[in-house]
């Protein structure tokens, strides 16, 4: 019989777990095969892998009373799935600026730069590629074998409109012979996509007027690439990782306790 070699199977699919605003992603399935990318080969290669996601999706909140003050010294934080990481850093990604504000280049890599400089770990590593797109409404669906960060409009991607940006995020998982998911290995790729629906600015308090933060929301959403989670608990209303904004937010910029804490549980101090 003649021998087969299977350099690898990935499986990619997955229904879509959605978490955040109303759930309107469909379930979707597709196989995928190809080169299994370096940071899944911690198990043997004939080990059965496959892809699946996560979408983060954030909406924002009509300014208004806020409730009691809280600091950002509140040292709560969200891992996934035990603590999934990227197992090889940095993590490069590509930003397509259709559709962005003036500027918002410089504050999306600021977003970036406030991680960083809370790890001896190199975290992200911008890389210029205009050529590099992701806004259609497949896009959400299917792996895309690269990092990037996109404006698109939300109501053409099916998204609810009350999102200002959602985080497609990728991770490898164990498949076991009768298919069912078991051990997570690590994380593949992530998609954070503004809505370009909304106005945007760069330094949005008090510049405009009524406009998202380009960098605010964007520290956000490279929270989530990280594996963090949503916080909804009113004491982590001026952490970085709280799941709503709202327009000429800037608070999320900087990193609190418990954004701090979360990314040296994962990636050291
Ligand atoms: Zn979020």
């Amino acid at each position: 019989m003649k021998k087969l070699i299977y350099l690898m199977v990935v499986i990619a699919i997955l229904g879509l777990i959605v978490s955040g605003c109303i759930p309107v992603v469909p379930p979707a399935e597709q196989d995928e095969s190809g080169t299994l990318p370096n940071e899944a080969r911690v198990q043997p290669t004939t080990a059965r892998v496959k892809l699946k996601s996560h979408i983060f999706i954030d909406c924002f909140q009509v300014s208004g009373d806020r409730g009691p003050a809280f600091s950002d010294d509140f040292s709560v934080y969200k891992l996934f799935r035990g603590g999934v990481k990227w197992s090889e850093t940095p993590v490069s990604y590509y930003v397509d600026l259709t559709d962005a504000p003036n500027d918002a280049l410089g504050a999306i890599t600021k977003s970036t730069d406030e991680w960083d400089s809370y790890t001896s770990a190199v975290l992200f590593e911008y890389i210029d590629n205009t050529s590099i797109t992701f806004d259609e409404p497949g896009d959400l669906e299917k792996p895309y074998k690269e990092n990037t960060v996109s404006w698109a409009s939300f109501d053409a991607l099916g998204l609810p409109e009350d999102a200002v940006a959602v985080n497609v995020v990728w991770f490898w998982v164990m498949v076991s012979p009768g298919g069912v998911t078991g051990r997570v290995l690590n994380l593949a790729e992530f998609h954070i996509i503004n809505n370009s629906d909304l106005p945007w600015a760069v330094n949005a308090l008090g510049v405009k007027g009524n406009q998202f933060d380009v960098q605010n929301v964007n520290t956000h959403e490279f929270g989530h690439s990280l594996f963090l989670g949503d916080l909804y608990m009113p004491p982590a209303s001026e952490l970085t990782m709280l799941g709503y904004t709202v327009i000429e937010e800037t608070k999320k910029q900087d990193l609190g306790l418990g954004d701090i804490l979360g990314l040296q549980a994962l990636y050291g101090e």
